[in-house]
C-alpha cells in the first residue's frame, strides 16, 4: 500500500514540473520581453532625444515631508510639513545643484543649497549663511537627485543594455500593478515598474530595510503625467515605506534645455565659509561617570553605584556606544534605557540596548512603538520617574505636549547641574550657535525649565551640543527665524 501511494505521489509532482518549463523562457526570450516592456516606455516618453533633454534640465518641485516616525505622534496619520525644492541638471558641465527647504515638527526649520560643480563641491546653509567645501560624487551618478526625472531613470535602464530581465506583473503597496523589469546600471541595481496601460514608467522600487518596520517595500511612484512646459513629467512622486507615504512632491514648473549660470555655482554673496572642528569626539565626560557617547548621534551615560542608566538611543551609534560603555564602566550592567522621545533617530537604537538587557522605559503613547522595536514589554511612566541610590539621582520629566512631539522626556541631574534633552538645542554638534538656531521648541524647553527654577549649569542634547547656561543664554536671544 505504502508503495504505491509513493509511486503515486512522484507521478503527481513530476506532471506539472513539466508543463511549467515548456512554458518557460529562455534567456533570449527573457530578455526580449524586458526590452518590448522598455522600448514601448521609451516611445510614450517621447523617444530617446527627448529623454537625453532631461540631461539638461530645471524643475521646480513643492509638496510635503510626511514626517513617518518624526511626527508629534507615534502612530499614523503622521504631520506634514510643507517641502519646496529646485533641481537644476547640467550634465553637459558636470553640474547639479538642489536648494531645499523643509521643516521639521516644531518649528524647525533647514534651509540649504547642495553644489557639484565638476570636480568641485559644496554644501550652503541659508539660515547660518555659511558654505562648507565637500565632497559630493560627480554629478552625472548622484541618482538620488537624477533619478526625480523619470527620463533619466529610463536612460539608464536603456543604457544598461542586455543586462535588463522581466519580473512579470507585479502588485506594489500602494496598490498599483507594474510590468517589472530588473537590471544593473552603472550606478548598481535597479527594479522599475512600468505601466500595463500607458506603458509609461510608473515606479522604482525594492526591498527597503526600515529601522523600525524591518524589511518592508520602498517604492517611489511617478503619478498622473502631463506636459508642463512642453516636457512630459509626472503631476507628482509619492515615497512610501511599507505603503505608508513618507514624501509627496508636485512638480510645479520645469524649464527644458536648461544652461546653469556661473553665478549658480559660486557661494551666495556674504555667505562664509565655515569649517566645521576635525574631530567630533566620541566620548565627553560632563561629570563623574556622565558621559555623553556618540558625536552628533548621542547618548548620555549615567553611572549608578552598581548599573548604569542611558538616556536616548540612536540607531546609527547604539553598537558603538556599547562597546564605548563597556570600557567605560566595566563590570557595570546597563539597567535602564530611556528615549527622550519617539522619533526613531532618538529611539530606534533600543533593540540593541534591550539585547544587553536593559529595560526600555518610556510615556504612554510610545509604549505600543517601542515595544515593536524593542522586541519586549517596556516600563511606562507617568510624568516622572526618579532613578536614586546613594551615589546618583537622575530625574526623568515629561515636558508636555508640544510643537515637536506630544510626550518628550529630559533627564535632570540635581547634583550636577546637568540637563539632557534630544532635539531641544539646534545648536551644532560642536556647540556653535548659529543664526536661525533659537526655535520654538527650544523656547517651549526654556519656559518649561524656567518654570521649574533648577540651577542648570551643563544644557545637552542627544544631537551632540553641549553648552553652559551662559551659551544657551545666548542662543535664547537669537531671533526666531520664521523659514
Ligand atoms: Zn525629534
Amino acid at each position: 500500500m505504502r508503495r504505491v501511494a509513493v509511486l503515486g505521489l512522484a507521478l503527481f509532482l513530476a506532471a506539472p514540473t513539466r508543463a511549467v518549463s515548456q512554458d518557460a523562457p529562455n534567456i533570449i526570450e527573457a530578455y526580449n520581453r524586458a526590452k518590448q516592456l522598455v522600448d514601448r516606455a521609451v516611445a510614450a516618453h517621447g523617444g530617446i532625444e527627448a529623454l537625453r533633454s532631461a540631461r539638461q534640465m530645471r524643475v521646480r518641485f513643492a509638496g510635503d515631508d510626511v514626517w513617518r516616525h518624526q511626527s508629534r505622534a507615534a502612530a499614523p496619520p503622521y504631520d506634514r510639513e510643507p517641502h519646496s525644492s529646485e533641481l537644476f541638471i547640467d550634465l553637459e558641465k558636470g553640474r547639479l545643484i538642489v536648494d531645499q527647504q523643509r521643516s521639521y515638527p516644531g518649528g524647525i526649520h533647514r534651509s540649504f543649497r547642495f553644489v557639484t560643480d565638476g570636480d568641485k563641491s559644496y554644501f550652503v546653509n541659508h539660515r547660518h549663511r555659511t558654505y562648507t567645501v565637500n565632497d559630493y560624487p560627480r554629478a552625472d551618478t548622484q541618482i538620488n537627485n537624477l533619478y526625480a526625472l523619470p527620463q533619466l531613470i529610463l536612460l539608464d535602464v536603456v543604457d544598461s543594455g542586455r543586462r535588463i530581465r522581466p519580473l512579470g506583473r507585479m502588485k506594489l503597496a500602494s496598490g498599483a500593478i507594474v510590468d517589472a523589469v530588473v537590471t544593473t546600471t552603472a550606478n548598481g541595481p535597479l527594479t522599475v515598474g512600468f505601466h500595463p496601460e500607458t506603458g509609461r514608467l510608473h515606479c522604482t522600487f525594492g526591498i527597503a530595510d526600515d529601522r523600525v518596520a524591518g524589511v518592508s517595500a520602498g517604492e517611489t511612484e511617478f503619478l498622473d503625467y502631463r506636459d508642463l512646459n512642453g516636457v512630459m513629467l509626472p503631476t507628482k512622486r509619492v515615497v512610501s515605506v511599507g505603503g505608508e507615504i513618507t514624501e509627496e512632491r508636485i512638480y510645479a514648473d520645469a524649464t527644458p534645455n536648461y544652461r546653469s549660470p556661473d553665478d549658480l555655482v559660486r557661494p551666495p554673496a556674504g555667505y562664509v565659509e565655515f569649517t566645521a572642528p576635525a574631530a567630533m569626539p566620541q566620548v565627553r565626560e560632563l561629570a563623574r561617570e556622565v558621559w555623553m557617547v556618540g558625536g552628533s548621534s548621542a547618548s548620555l551615560v549615567v553611572g549608578f553605584a552598581d548599573h548604569l542608566l542611558v538616556v536616548d538611543a540612536p540607531p546609527s551609534s547604539a553598537a558603538a556606544t556599547l562597546k564605548q560603555i563597556a570600557s567605560l564602566a566595566p563590570g557595570k550592567p546597563i539597567r535602564y534605557v530611556v528615549p527622550t522621545h519617539h522619533h526613531d533617530d532618538h529611539s530606534a537604537g533600543v533593540r540593541a540596548y534591550a539585547g544587553a538587557g536593559a529595560k526600555v522605559v518610556t510615556t504612554a503613547g510610545n509604549k505600543a512603538f517601542l515595544e515593536k522595536i524593542a522586541g519586549t514589554a517596556v516600563e511606562v511612566i507617568a510624568g516622572r520617574r526618579v532613578f536614586s541610590d546613594a551615589t546618583r539621582t537622575v530625574e526623568i520629566h515629561d515636558i508636555g505636549r508640544n510643537g515637536h512631539a506630544n510626550e518628550m522626556l529630559v533627564a535632570w541631574l540635581p547634583a550636577e547641574g546637568i540637563l539632557f534633552g534630544g532635539d531641544v538645542i539646534d545648536a551644532t554638534a560642536s556647540g556653535i550657535i548659529e543664526r536661525g538656531s533659537n526655535n520654538a521648541l527650544t523656547q517651549f524647553f526654556d519656559t518649561w525649565v524656567r518654570a521649574r527654577q533648577w540651577p542648570v549649569r551643563t544644557y545637552a542634547d542627544g544631537h551632540g551640543s553641549v553648552l553652559d547656561s551662559a551659551a544657551f543664554k545666548d542662543l535664547l536671544s537669537r531671533p526666531v527665524l520664521a523659514r
